[in-house]
């Protein structure tokens, strides 16, 4: 894939950018590595006045950024906007709390004792340099998760993003370095994915967290795994949403087409799989659908707009042929289905019935606005539904029955379950899947946690 920005909605190549060569590599690296011998020194109070001040140019500059990212990736400005509001709120959210979230701990008294020691601390110490590989379907904030928590507990960066966002991907690196993180903190290295095996056996480079397709983790993971470096992994997820009798089916039907068509449907945590309860399924497949139908879908740059252009040719091609296999093998089309004739990457959203494990979209991520219905004839056919499926990233129940929810917590094979709600990251909560959808968490202490060297200091 070359190093470009091409823009979704007219397919026009605005950008291209020449790959580093191996001797930049080497550069980045060894700064990488001098940068991480003064920054694991400094304090939390000293790391936080820069995260704030990165937060405080983000938020400044989101006009801009924001129609950088919509023009790389095609998504809805108002939607990019909110996106780099929400990466300030959650640097602040760190640059607040890493200092607690990573103080020493002292394990209890007795246990201590016990062990000979007169004390004994648990500290949590940075590793290193740390390599981000990046997707491009939420281009700033897949990186701050990462970013935030990581410089803030001491270590650095090493961006490797998606070849289709390399201004936003530049425009990281230089927001930190504004903010005054010395050089070699935080680098956007533009490499294509067959340079990353190299740099992730660079014995200067500790561990690897990779947003992405399953492909590309199981590729991370299985050098990182070789190199004995620890890795977290956020993949795809083809989340479902269970509506029982007892939901207010208005509100879910509502939240459902947000939930599904959020970042004209690219996201990991959407809701893919609706799984409605027989009795209210007519009920909600016709609201649902309704919904779906009467979404505003064009030109991402325009402020109105709710569904956008996909992010590349592939992508529209790769959602088509999941629908047109569901549809050859019998699933009803209830709205969409068809590519408009315009340019860009477009595709409507699109609504698919009578599904059947037979379909690729079944058991595959369908990236893009479409979503399937399946009728449950009780709770136990909705969880089986819903765990049959490689991915386990979140889940979305609708119910007033306080029984259903305990049963939906202690058996959906997900890393969330969100009752009466769509699933939705935040700072303070720890995201992560089960099964192929990945392992380690973002956000949150665990977060934080996950890039440090755990280190019992025992004292006789
Ligand atoms: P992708 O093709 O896997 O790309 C993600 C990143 O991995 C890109 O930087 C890509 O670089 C790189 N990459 C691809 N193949 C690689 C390999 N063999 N070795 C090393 N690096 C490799 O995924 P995508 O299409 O950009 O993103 C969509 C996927 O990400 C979906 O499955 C989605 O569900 C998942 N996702 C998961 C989460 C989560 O938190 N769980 C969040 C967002 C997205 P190039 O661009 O240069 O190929």
């Amino acid at each position: 894939m070359p190093i470009a920005t091409v823009n979704p909605a007219t397919g026009e190549t605005l950008k291209t950018y020449d790959a580093l060569g191996a001797e930049e590599i080497e550069r980045r690296l060894a700064a990488a590595e001098a940068a991480f011998r003064t920054h694991r020194t400094t304090t939390f109070a000293e790391r936080a006045l820069l995260m704030r001040r990165a937060a405080d140019l983000l938020e400044e500059e989101q006009q801009d950024i924001a129609r950088v990212i919509t023009t790389e990736m095609g998504k809805p400005v108002k939607q990019a906007r909110a996106e780099a509001a929400k990466c300030a709120k959650a640097m602040r959210w760190y640059a607040d709390r890493a200092e607690e979230l990573l103080a020493d701990e002292e394990p209890a008294d007795v246990d201590v004792k016990d062990s000979g020691a007169s004390r004994v601390i648990v500290r949590y110490r940075p590793l290193g340099p740390v390599l981000a590989v990046m997707p491009w379907n939420f281009p700033l904030w897949q990186v701050i998760r990462f970013a935030a928590p990581a410089l803030m507990a001491g270590n650095v960066g090493l961006l490797k993003h998606a070849s289709n966002v390399p201004q936003t991907a530049l425009y990281l690196e230089d927001l930190f370095r504004r903010a005054g993180f010395s050089e070699g903190c935080f680098q956007t290295l533009l490499i294509g994915s067959g340079e990353v095996e190299k740099v992730l056996r660079d014995p200067r480079v500790k561990a690897a967290t990779l947003t992405g397709s399953e492909p590309a983790g199981r590729s991370v993971a299985s050098v990182a795994g070789d190199e004995i470096k620890k890795t977290v992994l956020e993949l795809g997820g083809s989340d479902p949403f269970i509506v029982m009798p007892s939901a207010d089916l208005d509100r879910a039907a509502q939240v459902a087409v947000t939930a599904r068509v959020q970042n004209t449907g690219q996201s990991c945590i959407a809701a893919k799989r609706f799984i409605v309860h027989a009795d209210v399924f007519d009920a909600f497949a016709e609201r649902f659908t309704a919904g779906m139908k009467a979404l505003k879908v064009g030109d991402p740059m325009d402020e109105e707009t709710e569904v956008g252009p996909l992010y590349s040719e592939r992508g529209r091609a790769d959602l088509e042929e999941l629908v047109e296999d569901a549809v050859e093998a019998g699933a009803t089309v209830l709205c969409g289905g068809e590519r408009p004739d315009r340019p860009g990457w477009y595709y409507p959203p699109t609504v698919l019935a009578d599904i059947t494990p037979e379909m690729r979209i079944h058991h595959e991520e369908a990236f893009g606005p479409v979503a399937t219905l399946y009728r449950a004839t009780d709770l136990d056919e909705a969880v089986a539904i819903a765990n049959d499926s490689p991915f386990g990233l979140s889940s979305n129940v609708w119910t007033r029955n306080g029984t259903e929810v305990d049963r939906f917590v202690q058996d959906l094979e997900a890393g969330g379950v969100y009752v009466n709600g769509m699933t939705a990251s935040h700072p303070a909560f720890p995201f992560g899947g089960a099964k192929r959808s990945g392992y380690g968490r973002e956000l949150a202490e665990h977060g934080i946690r996950e890039f440090c060297n755990i280190t019992t200091v025992w004292h006789g």
